[in-house]
C-alpha cells in the first residue's frame, strides 16, 4: 500500500521545469506554507525568481538529480517531456507525482492514442507513419486533408503539417522530425475545448468547467468559460477527463484538449491531447475559483483533500504573447486580473503573461 498520509506545511516540493507553469506552482505552494526547489537547465528560468532553492543542471545529470532528490520531499513537473530515465531515477528516490506512466503515455502521440482508444475514449482516426510508403497507405486509408505530426516533442503547433494533396506528403515527411510520425484525419471541428481535472492521492476526482479555446498562430490566444456548448456535452467532457485520470491512477492536475465535432443530432467529442500538468487553458481558475488549478495540483501531490472547482463568474483568459505584454498596465481595468511571468526577454511567440477578464452578463 503506498503511503497516502498528507505532507505537512514546510514540506519541500521539487519541481522539474522552470517556466511560467513552474513559477505559478511555486507561488501556490508558498501560499500553503511549502518550500519549492526548482530544477531546470536554463539559468534564466522565470520560476527561479520566486524561490531561493534551485538547481541549474541537465535532466541527464545524475549527480545533480540525486542531490535534488535528497533535498526535497516530493517531486512534480511542469512539462511532459521529462526524459523517462530522469523520471525513473527520481521516482526510485522520492514520490514522483504524477507518476512516470502519465509521462510515458502523454509524451508520445501514438502511445497516447493507443491508451485512449483502449479505454474506449474517442480520438481522431490515425495511422502510425515510419516511412514514405506508410504515409502513402495512411493517406489512402484516411483521405485528405490530414494532419501529419511528430509523435514526440511537438508543442504550440510545432512538429506538424496539414496535408492538402499527395504532392505535399513527401516534403512534409522529410521536414518533420524526430520520426516516427503519425497521420491524423483532419477533424472538421466547430470548437476546441479543454477540461482541467484533478485527482487526489486518495482517489477523489474534481474537474473544472470546460474552457473554449481559440488559437492564433498555433498558440493559445483565449480561453473562455463557459464554453458555448450544451450542458450535456460539458458533462460528458468532464466524465471523459475523469475516466482518463482514473485509468492512469493519476495524482495531480491534468489537462484534456478536445475537438467538438458537429453531428446530425448532436455534437460529439474527440480527445486531441492530454497534458500531465497544470494547463494554459486553466489559468482562468485563478480569477474565479476558490481553489485554482495551481493550488489544486499542489494539494493533490501533498496528499491533501482537493478544493472546490466551482466557477464563481464568467471569464475570459487572454494570453499575452510577445509584445502584447506591453498592454499591461494601461489596458487594465477593475475587472481584469493580470499575471506576468517576469521573463527578461520579450520575443515574438513567447508567452509573457496572461490576463483574466471577468465577463459581466452584458459583455460578449
Ligand atoms: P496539437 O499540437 O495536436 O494540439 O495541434 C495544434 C492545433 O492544430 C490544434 O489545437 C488544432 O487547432 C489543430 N489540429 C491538430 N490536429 C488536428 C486535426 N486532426 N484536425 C484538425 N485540426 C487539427
Amino acid at each position: 500500500m503506498p503511503d497516502i498520509s498528507p505532507l505537512p506545511p514546510g514540506t519541500t516540493i521539487g519541481i522539474l521545469g522552470g517556466g511560467q507553469l513552474g513559477r505559478m506552482l511555486s507561488l501556490a505552494a508558498s501560499r500553503l506554507g511549502m518550500r519549492t526547489h526548482i530544477y531546470c537547465p536554463d539559468p534564466n528560468s522565470p520560476a527561479f525568481e520566486v524561490t531561493p532553492h534551485k538547481t541549474v543542471a541537465a535532466y541527464e545529470d545524475e549527480t545533480a538529480l540525486a542531490a535534488f532528490a535528497n533535498a526535497v520531499d516530493v517531486i512534480t513537473y511542469e512539462f511532459e517531456n521529462v526524459p523517462a530515465a530522469t523520471a525513473d531515477f527520481l521516482a526510485a528516490r522520492k514520490p514522483l507525482r504524477p507518476g512516470a506512466r502519465a509521462l510515458s503515455v502523454s509524451q508520445d502521440r501514438l502511445a497516447e492514442k493507443a491508451f485512449l482508444s483502449s479505454k474506449n475514449i474517442p480520438v481522431a482516426p490515425y495511422r502510425p507513419v515510419a516511412s514514405p510508403e506508410e504515409l502513402e497507405s495512411a493517406i489512402t486509408d484516411l483521405g485528405l486533408p490530414a494532419v501529419l505530426k511528430t509523435t514526440r516533442l511537438g508543442y504550440d503547433g510545432k512538429g506538424q503539417r496539414v496535408l492538402r494533396d499527395r504532392a505535399e506528403a513527401a516534403e512534409a515527411f522529410a521536414a518533420l522530425s524526430p520520426k516516427p510520425l503519425v497521420l491524423e484525419a483532419f477533424v472538421p471541428f466547430s470548437q476546441e475545448i479543454s477540461v482541467v481535472v484533478a485527482r487526489s492521492l486518495s482517489g477523489e476526482v474534481r474537474s473544472y468547467d470546460p474552457a473554449e479555446n481559440v488559437h492564433r498562430n498555433h498558440i493559445l490566444a483565449t480561453s473562455t468559460v463557459p464554453a458555448a456548448i450544451p450542458p450535456s456535452l460539458a458533462k460528458h467532457a468532464g466524465l471523459i477527463a475523469k475516466a482518463i485520470v482514473v485509468a492512469l491512477d493519476y495524482v495531480g492536475v491534468l489537462g484534456v484538449e478536445f475537438f467538438v465535432v458537429p453531428g446530425e443530432s448532436r455534437p460529439t467529442l474527440l480527445v486531441n491531447e492530454i497534458a500531465p500538468r497544470v494547463h494554459n487553458s486553466g489559468h482562468w481558475t485563478e480569477a474565479v475559483c476558490l481553489t485554482d488549478q495551481f493550488e489544486q495540483h499542489i494539494r493533490a501531490i501533498l496528499g491533501w483533500p482537493l478544493g472546490d472547482p466551482a466557477r464563481l463568474a464568467d471569464v475570459v483568459m487572454e494570453n499575452l504573447v510577445g509584445d502584447e505584454v506591453n498592454r499591461v498596465p494601461s489596458a487594465l481595468d477593475g475587472l481584469t486580473q493580470p499575471h506576468l511571468y517576469g521573463k527578461l526577454q520579450t520575443r515574438p511567440g513567447r508567452k509573457m503573461g496572461h490576463v483574466n477578464r471577468l465577463l459581466r452578463p452584458d459583455q460578449p
